[in-house]
């Protein structure tokens, strides 16, 4: 890298180091056991204040250094002055040393959107929280699960959750971050939790093993909490081997890229865009894809429509097969904008 580097590479290197300090935030809500939950549209769509403070740090942070950059976040919060404590000034030397690809590096930051899911998962991590409290409670069973079956249940919950920072240009997603907090649970105490991710398509992905499942085998990967016939139908239709129901956008794509699952199946309304768009980045700087049910790209505009209505379908390889194998009664139910 010569010079002074590209504002894209700017962009993605303060995100890295905000989407960290949103993961530190995610774990010490947890840990404190309070959790503040407000359900939004129902007891499905819940926030947290771990939302609130992540959402408040990283668009904070990233406002700041990047004043002109039109910044979306999933959660409506009140205008107030946001903590000094919770801005994150820290770059990635590594990425800024990187060389961007061509046709960004002259990109301005008035061009430039930004997607923020400050927790995605967040289900899953209130049902965790759940499960710790009863374990450290005076009543250990819980559904008739034992102290240790309590502990791993709520563990693989939070490796469900991550934070997700999208950076889109002409409507589409050319850069993703993804941190996971809680990251190597499995190793117990004093082990360092969490791991960023990110990938710029033409430039290359980092912090993780890109695999493949292994063979022709179809293994889809769902939603655990926000399931509807639909969903179900479609799913069934791709005659899958295996089905993984697992909660967080973010979290399924990590399945994708890492070999666990072969499609990323949500034949419903309920994804928005700042669930797809750091995913859709990464995911197609593999090779991969993220479309609609009807295999339309969605756009990431500054005005456009928060609510990926049309569904979800994320792939590594094959995209077509499983678009070829969605039902009439899923095309019908779910237009494409
Ligand atoms: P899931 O696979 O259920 O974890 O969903 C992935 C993302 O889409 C999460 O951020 C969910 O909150 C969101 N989502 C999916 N369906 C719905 C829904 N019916 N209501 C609210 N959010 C939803
Ligand atoms: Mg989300
Ligand atoms: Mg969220």
């Amino acid at each position: 890298m010569s010079g002074h580097p590209a504002v894209v590479m700017r962009l993605v290197a303060s995100a890295y180091c905000v989407a960290e300090k949103a993961g530190s935030i995610v774990r010490k809500v947890l840990h404190s056991g309070e959790l503040g939950i407000v359900e939004k549209t129902g007891a499905n769509d819940l926030q947290t204040l771990a939302d609130r403070l992540a959402q408040q740090s990283i668009c904070a942070s990233l406002s700041r250094r990047f004043p002109k950059i039109t910044i979306i976040g999933e959660e409506e919060l009140p205008a107030e002055e946001v903590k000094e404590d919770l801005i994150e000034n820290g770059q990635s030397a590594e990425i800024l040393q990187k060389t961007c690809p061509a046709e960004y590096s002259s990109l301005k930051e008035e061009e430039l959107v930004v997607w923020v899911d400050p927790l995605d998962g967040t289900k899953e991590y209130t049902e965790a929280s759940t499960y710790l409290r009863h374990q450290t409670g005076a009543q250990i069973l819980h559904k008739g699960l034992d102290a240790s079956q309590v502990q791993s249940t709520a563990l693989w919950l939070l490796d469900n959750v991550t934070v997700l920072i999208g950076i889109a240009y002409g409507g589409q997603a050319i850069a993703g971050v993804i941190n996971q907090p809680f990251y190597n649970y499995q190793l117990g105490a004093g082990a360092t939790l969490g791991r960023t991710m990110w990938g710029m398509p033409g430039l290359g992905a980092f912090g993780f093993q890109l695999q493949e499942v292994p063979g022709d085998r179809r293994i889809v990967t769902t939603t655990r909490s926000h399931s509807n016939k639909l969903v179900t139908d479609c799913v069934d239709a791709m005659e899958p081997h295996e089905v993984i129901r697992v909660g967080g956008a973010g979290n399924k794509i990590i399945q994708l890229v890492e070999g666990k699952a072969s499609a990323y199946v949500f034949a419903s309304p309920g994804c928005k865009k700042w669930d797809t768009c750091a995913p859709e980045a990464i995911l197609r700087t593999v090779g991969g894809k993220l479309t609609d049910m009807h295999g339309n790209a969605y756009c990431y505009n500054a005005d456009v429509k928060h609510m990926n209505s049309a569904g979800v379908l994320a792939t590594l390889r094959n995209h077509e097969y499983y678009i070829s194998r969605v039902p009439q009664s899923v095309l019908q139910a779910l237009r494409s904008d």
